[in-house]
């Protein structure tokens, strides 16, 4: 029987992206055809990147996987899957607290678009590596630069000299 073909997305803020994330990814392309990173407008999460600088960012770190793309989208991520011809959500999983509420988000959007969400664990060096944290740890002056590739710390040590320089 000729294998399916499926395309499948990975949506998150990505605000920064994080080796963690490219784990995800690396795993993850391994189980599809195409994946196509999905930036969202997260409105609540702090921005420190806008949508398009977080796209911009994440381009060239994926440049050399085949089968993987990214785009931005500002609406539901169920509703931007399916306009993407999309079957599948790709998700990463930490720990306990991310499981509980990954399976209320992947049981919502199987509930409203029948749409069905893949998970992949992520490498045990990562797993306690997130962008909140990562955005909170260098805010303070703290070394993120192992949890983060190098490109994306220089832009991130820039951004804060940045907001450091208008706060005064
Ligand atoms: P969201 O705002 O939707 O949570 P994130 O950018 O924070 O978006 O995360 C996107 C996805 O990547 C989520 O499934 C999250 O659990 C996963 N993820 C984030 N960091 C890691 C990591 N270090 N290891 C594995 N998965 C991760």
């Amino acid at each position: 029987m000729a294998k399916r073909f499926v395309r499948a997305v990975f949506p998150g803020s990505f605000n920064p992206i994080t080796n963690g994330h490219l784990d995800v990814i690396s795993r993850g392309i391994k189980l599809f055809n195409e994946l196509i990173i999905a930036v969202g407008n997260s409105p609540v999460k702090n921005q420190l990147f806008t949508l398009a600088e977080r796209v911009e960012m994440i381009k060239p770190l994926v440049a050399g996987i085949e089968g993987v793309t990214v785009q931005s989208y500002d609406c539901l991520t169920v509703e931007y899957a399916a306009s993407v011809g999309a079957t599948a959500i790709l998700r990463g999983l930490r720990n306990l607290t991310d499981v509980q509420y990954e399976f209320q988000l992947a049981m919502t959007n199987r509930a409203v678009a029948g749409i069905e969400t893949v998970f992949v664990m992520t490498g045990e060096q990562y797993g306690f590596t997130s962008s909140t944290l990562i955005r909170e740890v260098a805010s303070l002056g703290g070394d993120v630069s192992n949890l983060i590739p190098q490109g994306i710390y220089e832009k991130l040590q820039k951004r804060l000299a940045e907001i450091n320089l208008k706060k005064g």
